[in-house]
Formats: structure tokens, sequence, C-alpha cells
């Protein structure tokens, strides 16, 4: 230990006050200087820095222990103070402990006079785990910016009234809205129908989160467009709700070939209403709902007269071009809630709801007499006409599944054929 060094910490040992055993240990990093060498360095310096209980810190400059990129500021630092600044004020530093590692810390600066040796005593505290979650906050913020500006996704923000926050500059492509035009309007502003965001809300409320939630909303240029939605919702540390967040994106592609791929896959490409499937499946549907409500249904097979006579004739196209007509005459008969559909070849299944026997013949003789009146030319410019059979049931308490109507029904559609066609037959049973 060099003669200075040792003067000061004589004359600070001496006096009453243990000023020693104080800086010794206190939790602030204390490092003091003399002809700009470490003449003492404290636990809490000590433990900062790293250093092993072996290892002599003493006599080394102070840049030994600062990174080399504050090197520069540090001596300027210093050399205020010699020139006769008392105190350098706190700043933000960088060291390397002596295994290396990088520490941010705030480092104050003193000069005081001991006796009449000038001494630089320098405090330091570490910062570092503040500095790194600011990085990482800063990183976050940045990283969320990035994809707040560049996602294809529309990030939005509500407060707890609904009312739109933020919102990204995807919405220009999505609804065609500029984001200033949004913020500070209500979200429900932009669905068909503010009741269509119910939904939604009361999803968000009984589970805190959506995931691809469905919903529709109108473009600037009122077009429609389907979105799929998820969000979550905003509480405060305290619990209270503060609003919506997430992202929405428009899905009308997608949506419009799942409609098509599901209109193919329901719909007889001939005639253009139920296949033979669907048929079946809301027919079961109706059932079920008819069991339930103790509702009457009948169900009646129609088939075409002597089709095959008109294919022999006239070809298939021409026996096509009759199934249209036929389903197009039949259409405009029925009730809307009613079913129609194509069962195969030219056979057609027809299921009332709500009806009886009485009301449904009235039906079916109707049917039969609007296609009975249908003219066709065939190819030598002849008219001719077409008829059709009809085999109808009611609806039975015991009847579980469509089939059994089917079977009744196909039954007296036979006794129907068989006793000269061009007519209704109701199934006995
Ligand atoms: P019936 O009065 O006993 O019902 O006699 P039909 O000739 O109508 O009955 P059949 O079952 O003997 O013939 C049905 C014909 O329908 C046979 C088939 O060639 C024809 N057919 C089935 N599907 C189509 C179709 O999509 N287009 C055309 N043009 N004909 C079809
Ligand atoms: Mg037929
Ligand atoms: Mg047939």
């Amino acid at each position: 230990m060099n003669t200075v060094a040792k003067k000061v910490l004589d004359t600070l040992a001496q006096s009453d006050f243990p000023y020693r055993q104080l800086i010794e240990m206190m939790p602030a990093a204390l490092m003091i200087l003399a002809d700009d060498e470490a003449i003492f360095v404290n636990a809490a310096a000590r433990e900062l820095l790293e250093a092993d209980p072996q290892d002599e810190l003493l006599g080394l400059p102070v840049t030994a222990f600062v990174h080399p990129l504050d090197h520069k500021v540090v001596e300027e630092r210093m050399c205020q103070l010699r020139v006769g600044a008392s105190l350098n004020p706190p700043m933000d530093l960088r060291i390397i402990t002596r295994r290396g590692q990088l520490r941010r810390v705030l480092s104050s600066s003193m000069r005081v006079v001991v006796g009449e040796t000038p001494l630089i005593v320098v405090l330091v505290t570490d910062d570092t785990k503040r500095h790194e979650s600011e990085d990482r906050l800063r990183e976050n913020e940045d990283n969320f910016q990035r994809l707040f500006e560049s996602t294809q996704d529309v990030y939005y923000r509500t407060d707890a009234n609904g009312v739109v926050l933020k919102v990204a500059p995807a919405v220009r492509r999505v609804l065609g809205y500029e984001p200033e035009e949004i913020v500070g309007r209500l979200t429900e502003d932009y669905y068909p129908h503010p009741s269509e965001r119910d939904a939604l809300k009361a999803a968000l409320k009984a589970h805190g989160h959506v995931q691809d939630f469905e919903g529709r909303m109108v473009r600037r240029d009122g077009v429609i467009i389907d979105i799929s939605i998820s969000s979550y919702v905003l509480y405060s540390p305290e619990g209270e709700f503060l609003g919506v967040e997430g992202i929405y994106r428009d899905v009308s592609d997608r949506k419009n070939l799942e409609r098509e791929l599901r209109r193919l896959a329901t719909t007889d490409m001939l005639t253009g209403i139920a296949n033979r499937r669907a048929f079946l499946e809301r027919a079961t549907e109706s059932l079920r709902h008819a069991r339930r409500y103790d509702k009457g249904l009948v169900l009646f097979i129609v088939d075409l007269d002597h089709f095959k006579s008109i294919n022999d004739r006239s070809g298939h196209l021409a026996g096509d071009a009759v199934l249209k007509r036929v389903v197009e005459t039949i259409s405009p008969e029925l009730r809307e809630t009613d079913l129609f559909g194509r069962l195969g070849g030219e056979e057609f299944g027809i299921l009332l709801h709500e009806a009886h026997r009485q009301e449904a013949d009235r039906v079916a003789n109707r049917l039969g007499e609007c296609v009975r009146n249908l003219r066709f030319l065939d190819e030598g410019g002849d008219e001719y006409g077409v008829t059709i059979s009809i085999g109808a049931t009611e609806l039975h308490h015991d009847d579980r599944g469509i089939e059994r109507l089917l079977v009744r029904a196909d039954m007296a559609l036979y006794a129907a054929k068989d006793t000269g066609r061009d007519q209704t037959q109701w199934s006995p049973f």
C-alpha cells in the first residue's frame, strides 16, 4: 500500500466515528482513488466487481473496471474533479467485472481532501436489472410496433365501453378505412348490425378470450365481409375491466369457398334442389323436431310416369330438360319451409312440415295437376306431356327414423303406379 493510502486510512481510523467500518459495510459500492489509483474498495464494490478475495484491486486505475466504450467519459469526469469540480452527478455507466461480465451501474463521484491529500470517492449502484427489464420492454415494444405496422391481421384495442383506442394500419386493406377514422368509434359501428357483436361479447364474458370466432363486418364500400376474431379481455391489476384486445382478419375467400363446397356437396347439379344425402339429413332433423313438439309431418315420394319413354323417344338431354321443368313447376307450389330433394333418377322427396293428410292431399293434387298441364315439344314438333305418381305417408308416433317413412311412401308409390299412375296413394298403415 502506498504511503498516501496509508495516511488516508490512518486518518480515517483515528477518527472517533468508525468511518472505515461504516464505508466497508454500506450496501452501495464505494471506491476511493488517490492519484487515479484505487486505494480503498469496500465489500459491496468487491461483490459488484466479482473480485475474488485474493484479487488485488488496489493500485488499479478506475478505467480498469470501466467498459472501453465508457473510458472517455469516465476520464473526462475524473478530469473535472481534478480541475476543481467537487461533484459529478449520477450517470449511467457500463462496467466490466473481474470475471468479464457487463454491469450497468449508476455512478457518482466526489472530490474530498483528507488532511492535505486530494481523493476521489466513487459511489456505484448496480442498475443492471432495471436496464435489462427496460431493454426487454423496449425490445417488446419494438417487436410489437413492427408487428402492428406490418401484419396482415388487424390488431385492435378497445376501452371498457367498446370504443376503439388503437387499430393497426391493416384496417385500410380489410375495411377500407384509415385507422384515424376508426379510433374513437364503437367497434359495433362496423358490424352489419350492432347486435352481431353480442355473441362475441358473451363469449368473451364467459371465457375471457375467444379464438377464431367468426363474425361479419361491413367495409367502407358497404360490402359485408366474413371475419375471424381472436381476442381477450383486459383487466387492471385490481381486476377492473379495461377493454378488449385482439386481432381480426378477413376470411371471406375461405368462407365463400366453404359455402360453395357445402352447396356443391348438398345440391343436385341438374335441378339445383337438395341432393339425396342433404334431403335425408334435413328430413332426419325435421323428424326429430316434429316428434319432440308433437307436430304432423308428411312425406311424399314423387316419381315421373313412363319417364324412360321420354328418354327413349327424345333423348337423354330432353329427359334432363323435363326433369328440370318438373322441379321448377313443383318448387313454387311448396312452402318455403317444406323440403324438396332429388332422391335419384326421376324420383323426388317432399317433406311437408306441420302438415296432416287432408291438406297434404290438396298439395298432392295441385302438384299432379301442375305437372299434368306442362307441355313439351319433341324433335318432330309434336307436343307431349308428363305425369307424376305420388306415394304419401304421415309421421307415426313410433317412427324413430326417416327410413320407416321412406319404406311406407315407397310402397304407396308402388300402389299408385300399380293402379294406373298419375295419382296419389297413401300408405295404408
Ligand atoms: P314408371 O312410370 O314405372 O316410373 O316408369 P319409368 O320409365 O319412369 O321408370 P323406370 O325406373 O323404368 O325408368 C326411370 C328412367 O329414368 C331410367 C333412366 O334412364 C332415367 N333416368 C334416371 N336418371 C336420369 C337423368 O338424370 N336424366 C335422364 N334424362 N334420365 C334419367
Ligand atoms: Mg318413373
Ligand atoms: Mg323411378
